[in-house]
C-alpha cells in the first residue's frame, strides 16, 4: 500500500472552519495552500453537510483521496492509483466516466452519491437526492437553510457570476447556469418543506 500512503500524505486538510481572506473570498483548506477556493466538498464522509472549499488543484487531490474510501481494494485500487497519479484531471467514481455532462467541477466530484454506500444511510440522517446535495454544495449552504438564506446566497452568487462582471468568461456563464438550476431545485425543496400541511 505504499502508493496509497503517498497520495494521502501529499494532501492534508486543515482543521477548523472555512478560512477567508479579508475580502471574504474563501481560501483553500488544504494544508499549506493560500489559493482562493471555489470548489466545495464535504469535510468527510461522516459529516457530509460540513462543507469546506478547495482550489482546483486541491479539489482534485480531495477527489482522489475520497475515492480511497469507496471500498476499492487490491488490483483495482492499484490501477486507480496509477490513473490518479498520471492523469491531469479529477478522478471520478467507478462505474462513471468522463462523459458526464460538461466535465465541469460539479460532476459528482463527491463520488459518494452511490446507493451502495453504507455510510450515508445508517446514521438516521435523511438522504438527500444527488441533485439536491449538489445544489446545496454549489450554494455552500447547509440543507437546513431557509428561504431567506437561500435567496440571499443566490443573489450574491448570481451577481458574482453575472456575465457583466466576468468579461464574458464562458466558465462564469456555465456556472451561472448551474446556479440558476440549483436555485430552482432548492427553492422548490425549501418551499415544500415549509408549506403548511393543508
Ligand atoms: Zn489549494
Amino acid at each position: 500500500m505504499a502508493a496509497r500512503r503517498k497520495i494521502q500524505d501529499d494532501f492534508s486538510i486543515r482543521g477548523g472552519t472555512q478560512r477567508h481572506d479579508p475580502d471574504g473570498n474563501a481560501l483553500c483548506m488544504a494544508a499549506g495552500c493560500e489559493a482562493h477556493a471555489e470548489y466545495p466538498a464535504p469535510r468527510n464522509k461522516q459529516d457530509l453537510r460540513n462543507y469546506i472549499k478547495f482550489c482546483l488543484e486541491h479539489i482534485r487531490c480531495f477527489n482522489q483521496s475520497w475515492n480511497y474510501y469507496d471500498g476499492i481494494e487490491g488490483e483495482e485500487l492499484e490501477q486507480e492509483i496509477r490513473r490518479a497519479t498520471t492523469w491531469e484531471r479529477p478522478t471520478w467514481k467507478f462505474g462513471t466516466g468522463p462523459g458526464q455532462k460538461s466535465g465541469y467541477q460539479f460532476d459528482d466530484r463527491f463520488g459518494f452519491f452511490d446507493d451502495s454506500d453504507p455510510a450515508s444511510s445508517k446514521d438516521g440522517q435523511p438522504q438527500l437526492d444527488p441533485e439536491e446535495a449538489k445544489a446545496w454544495a454549489l450554494f455552500d449552504l447547509p440543507p437546513s437553510s431557509d428561504m431567506q438564506e437561500l435567496k440571499k446566497r443566490y443573489n450574491a452568487l448570481a451577481k458574482k457570476y453575472h456575465p457583466d462582471h466576468n468579461q464574458g468568461d464562458s466558465k462564469a456563464e456555465e456556472l451561472l447556469k448551474e446556479i440558476n438550476l440549483a436555485y430552482s431545485v432548492l427553492r422548490k425543496k425549501v418551499l415544500d418543506l415549509n408549506s403548511p400541511a393543508a
